[in-house]
């Protein structure tokens, strides 16, 4: 018997495999008390059997390419094929992380620097954080670093109610006490508020603008003044960048640190855990705080910067996920500055349009014009008819649409939300037809608010029990064996 192989005996009444004889090397065999009594159950099928069996699986989920995905916040567009060309170029894909030399690398890292800074309004960046929430914790790390080079021991990072649950975590995870500052009727921070907790304490405020209402901060300037008058830096989570790409920049507004998610904003793939890319800028002041290594053009050469004193360190192995950055260059390069502009626009209108269409149908908590996502809420629904934003999100699978982002912001800063973000790369007819299924999916609400409480009923899986799922998953490998 060929021991290096799995040989299937054929015919054999059960079609299940010959185990493994015991290992070769005693050096590594596996202790007898670890090994399976029972060979592995191995369905013995053939190819065409499989690429059906994942086919089915693959189509038994939801994605970008196949559905509209208006997951607020997310920013869930589309992602050219054009991206994955790119980031598969043998020389590029094929490159040793090792090769420190490697111009061609060097210079898309250097290049992506360059647009990324005349989005930003910063004066560097470094590519290592691998997902937005690494790219704040990166932020606020230099943040901490630059006020312990000035000899200032702050304690308290400030952080609207309305914001993403990776900004205080990031806070606290980085040791500092977190704040939390209200919102106004419009859904911009309450700069009265503000101002009670501005102490000398005030490390720096975290900000997303537009926020997660959708709406854009309008008195940002004002904003950054103050905090700046206390010593504070000002954070931007770049996760909205999106609502006002080419239009405006975060650093002309008094922004310290970003973050950009190149998985949100520049259609570098995302879902399912990864692989992301959160590079951060800072302005001048907080360049040598940057994660080593930081990439320098010299001449006509590019070289990896690994003599910075200052620098918090490594944050991630090699340069962060670097096919991420091939990608978002690509998009870039397509688009142009002209192209950035319109992409936002649109990315605008859509979601203002989806908003003034269904105004009449939900309320929404906020009331200031929204830029590229807006918050809906299913209360109206509840009070009728007790109808939540679940419900609501599980009935919009049967029409074909991901549910959008629910419950966020959060029930304690207005009930039942549902933030919706259709993205520019969307039709109008696709546009339409979900302004539809909200219209359609309201007006069951009334009439027959069991679809909604039972929904959804098209998919392979019927509503499961949440809490449960999560506290007691059942974890099992499906055999065909008897
Ligand atoms: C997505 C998001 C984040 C976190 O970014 P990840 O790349 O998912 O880690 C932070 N803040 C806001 C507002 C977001 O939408």
């Amino acid at each position: 018997m060929n021991r290096d192989k799995l040989i299937f005996e054929r015919g054999a009444p059960d079609r299940r495999c010959v185990a493994f004889p015991a290992a070769v090397d005693s050096g590594t065999e596996i202790p007898e008390t670890m090994r399976r009594d029972v060979p592995p159950g191995l369905p013995e099928v053939s190819e065409l059997e499989l690429v059906r069996h994942y086919t089915a699986l693959s189509q038994m989920n939801f994605s970008i390419d196949t559905h509209f995905y208006p997951l607020g916040s997310c920013t869930m567009k589309y992602n050219p094929r054009v991206h994955e060309k790119a980031a598969r170029i043998p020389q590029i894909a094929g490159l040793h992380p090792l090769s420190e030399n490697a111009q061609p690398a060097l210079q898309v890292i250097w290049e992506m620097e360059q647009v990324l800074k005349a989005v930003s309004g910063m004066d560097g960046f470094t590519f290592q954080p691998t997902a937005g929430a690494q790219g704040e914790f990166v932020g606020i790390s230099l943040i901490a670093a630059y006020h312990k080079a000035q000899g200032n021991a702050k304690k308290v990072v400030l952080i609207p109610d309305s914001a993403h649950g990776t900004n205080p975590a990031t806070a606290a995870i980085c040791g500092y006490a977190v704040q939390a500052i209200k919102s106004t009727e419009r859904g911009t921070v309450d700069v009265e508020d503000l101002k009670t907790h501005l102490t000398e304490d005030v490390a720096g405020l975290m900000l997303t603008n537009p926020n997660t209402f959708g709406v854009f901060e309008d008195e940002i300037e004002d904003i950054a003044a103050l905090v700046h008058d206390v010593g504070g830096l000002l954070y931007y989570d770049g996760a909205n960048l999106n609502a006002f790409l080419g239009q405006c920049r975060p650093g002309d507004m008094g922004f310290d640190v970003v973050h950009i998610n190149l998985h949100k904003t520049f259609t570098t793939p995302h879902g399912g855990g990864g692989p992301g890319s959160g590079p951060v800028g800072v302005t001048k002041a907080l360049l040598p705080f940057l994660p080593l290594p930081v990439v320098l053009k010299e001449g006509d050469t590019f070289k990896l910067d690994f003599d910075r004193p200052e620098s918090i360190g490594k944050v991630s192995s090699f340069y962060g996920n670097f096919g991420m950055v091939i990608r978002a260059l690509v998009y870039a390069k397509m688009l142009g500055a002209e192209g950035m502009r319109r992409t936002s626009e649109m990315a605008v209108l859509n979601a203002n349009y989806i908003a003034a269409k269904l105004d009449p149908h939900y309320d929404r908590p906020k009331n200031a014009q929204p830029m590229h996502e807006m918050v809906f809420s299913a209360s109206r629904q509840k009070r009728a008819n007790g109808i939540t934003a679940t419900d609501i999100a599980k009935r919009l699978i049967d029409y074909g649409v991901h549910p959008p982002t629910i419950y966020f912001p959060l029930p304690n800063v207005a009930p039942e939300t549902m933030l919706i973000e259709p993205t520019e790369t969307e039709s109008l007819e696709q546009v339409d037809d979900f302004i539809e299924a909200m219209i359609q999916i309201a007006k069951e609400a009334e009439e027959n608010p069991d679809l909604l409480t039972e929904a959804p009923h098209a998919t392979p899986v019927r509503r499961l029990d949440e809490a449960t799922a999560a506290r007691k998953p059942i974890l099992r490998f499906k055999t065909n064996n008897p």
